[in-house]
């Protein structure tokens, strides 16, 4: 059975020696970690979410904004794309339009008052462009309530 690493969060089978393979730190080991804190998948535009401030957990109304943009790796890792050309140019070209040179992922991530003028920082665990998701650490009581607002 997976278990949620305490301290990179991700979802491991610990090794025999007890050590996550991850992040190589023993799981069972929780000194220094925050159990009250998980990780919770959000989608692009993923609304509406639950009113809990996913920093200190307290009934919110508040939103902060989150935006995170990349350009899209597929262009950036293959620059030379097959030759060159006409073609190629003009596809560059209305890719670059529509907007699929970048891949971004925009939300507005519940957080109260307090933490915002507290600039507590929204973790971010990891971002997947590809699909538009990102992976944020968050209070329990958010993710709680979120899988039960699905
Ligand atoms: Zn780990
Ligand atoms: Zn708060």
């Amino acid at each position: 059975m997976l278990t949620e690493c305490p301290h990179c969060f991700t979802d491991v089978l610990a090794k025999s020696d007890g050590t996550c393979p991850a992040c190589q730190v023993i799981v069972g080991n929780t000194a220094g970690t925050d159990p009250g804190l998980t990780k919770v998948s959000l989608r692009h535009g993923m609304a509406p979410l639950p009113g809990i401030c996913v920093t200190c957990a307290h009934e919110t109304d508040a939103r902060v904004p989150f935006s995170r943009r990349v350009r899209n790796a597929r262009y950036s890792s293959n620059p030379m794309m097959g030759g060159g050309g006409l073609g190629i140019g003009l596809t560059w070209l209305l890719d670059l339009l529509s907007g699929k040179m970048h891949q971004e992922i925009v939300l507005r991530i519940p957080q109260c008052e307090r933490c915002a003028a507290e600039k507590r920082e929204v973790r971010i665990r990891s971002l997947d462009f590809e699909n538009a998701v990102a992976t944020l650490i968050v209070r329990r009581e958010f993710r709680d309530a979120l899988e039960r607002a699905r």
